[in-house]
């Protein structure tokens, strides 16, 4: 299982430094964030190490992904936040520290001090149909 020597997440995975779990499977580990958000943020990490979504094999991320509904349903319960938001940070730039692939759960109340500024913008011309044709050739 590949990890890194240096990564905190694969030092709590590997059960070296502790933190408050609540789910672990084959694959997967999930734990509170130390610095919460909001109390029940939760961060969903594979086990196994890679830094971001795109270095990620997909069935990592199925399996993940297969644990977010029962997650999602436990933290409601556990907060009764009434909203739910998924998180996902790549690279610097995108706000990402711990450099193991992650997800956050961060419960939501009504008039919570969570923002995600999110200036919106307008494609010029053809602009957007170049940008589409450049990702799709991508895949
Ligand atoms: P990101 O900015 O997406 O890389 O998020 C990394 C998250 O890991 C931050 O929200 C930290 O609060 C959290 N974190 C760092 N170290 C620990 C730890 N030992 N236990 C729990 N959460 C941690
Ligand atoms: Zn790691």
């Amino acid at each position: 299982m590949p990890r890194e020597l240096t990564c905190i997440f694969c030092k709590i995975i590997a059960g070296e430094i502790p933190c408050a779990k609540v789910l672990e499977t084959d694959s997967v580990i999930a734990f509170l964030d130390i610095g919460p958000v909001a109390p029940g943020h939760v961060l969903v990490v594979p086990k196994e190490h890679y830094t971001t979504l795109a270095d990620t094999p997909s069935a990592i991320l199925s399996a993940l992904a297969a644990e977010l509904p029962r997650l999602a349903r436990a933290v409601r319960l556990a907060t009764a936040a009434p909203g739910l938001n998924l998180v996902q940070n790549n690279g610097r730039e995108a706000g990402q520290v711990v450099d193991h692939v992650h997800f956050h759960l961060i419960p939501r109340t009504h008039n919570d001090e969570f923002r995600v500024h999110w200036p919106r913008k307008k494609y010029e011309d053809d602009a957007m149909e170049r940008m589409r044709e450049r990702i799709a050739n991508g895949i």
